[in-house]
């Protein structure tokens, strides 16, 4: 027994040292870090999980390149994982308002994700492009009881407090961002830091290491303090295993 509660606490201590990056869509794992991966169209059809947590969705820039059939089925694969325990969240799922032909199969493919992170209680990962008072209005007209994680957030700070308001599970995650926009730069601090994750997305040159660092600088916070909090922030947000 006294030796489950050292691994325990020595798996702890591990996890604590090392680098969340709560979303990546690749399969590169740089040094010390553990990953929250958004699956691939591939890796959907055949039901795998290939990093230590996965995601599963559709996402919208998909739109240009599968038909409705197409859809159905990564639904039933979707809805399969989560049936199975193989999610640890849904999505990413969104609006890119950059893809306005899309945004009304956007719209009703983000209801059907919204349904699917309800009703197996998993967190659910959002894409979103010039669309936050799209989300404002879903969430005026729908009450939220998962965490929703706004991933490479590019809002304001208005944004942030109203989608707080209407939605106090709401995340924000942030990656090439604090390397190439000042005023996500300055925006970081006026963020809760309970509501701050930071990741690697599809940015093949970017180290998350390096994410970390520069956060820390904006925050002016120590490293070590900024990953255990971030780490506490995952650990509110993840569905305790039944
Ligand atoms: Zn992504």
């Amino acid at each position: 027994m006294k030796e489950g509660i050292i691994k325990q606490r020595t798996n702890f201590f591990l996890k604590a040292l090392s680098y969340l990056d709560i979303h990546t869509h690749l399969r590169f794992k740089s040094e010390n870090s553990i990953h929250v991966a958004s699956l691939s169209m591939d890796e959907i059809l055949q039901e795998t999980t290939t990093c230590d947590y996965s995601c599963a969705g559709i996402h919208p820039w998909w739109f240009e390149e599968i038909s409705q059939e197409e859809i159905i089925i990564l639904k039933t694969h979707i809805e399969n994982m989560a049936k199975n325990g193989k999610l640890w969240g849904v999505g990413e799922s969104g609006l890119d308002r950059l893809y306005p032909e899309f945004l009304d199969q956007q719209k009703s493919l983000l209801d059907w994700h919204i349904d699917l992170a309800e009703n197996y209680q998993l967190p659910l990962v959002l894409h979103n492009v010039r669309a936050g008072s799209d989300f404002l209005e879903i969430l005026k007209k729908r009450a939220a009881s998962v965490p929703w994680l706004f991933h490479d957030f590019r809002g304001n700070e208005e944004l942030v407090k109203s989608l707080l308001k209407l939605h106090p599970g709401c995340y924000f995650s942030f990656g090439i961002s604090l390397d190439n926009s000042p005023q996500i730069r300055e925006l970081l601090p006026l963020i809760p830091l309970e509501n701050i994750f930071l990741e690697t997305d599809n940015q093949k040159h970017l180290d998350i290491h390096d994410i970390y660092l520069r956060a820390a600088e904006q925050l002016h916070l120590d490293l070590d303090f900024l990953k255990s909090q971030i780490w506490r922030n995952f650990q509110k947000i993840t569905r305790s295993p039944q």
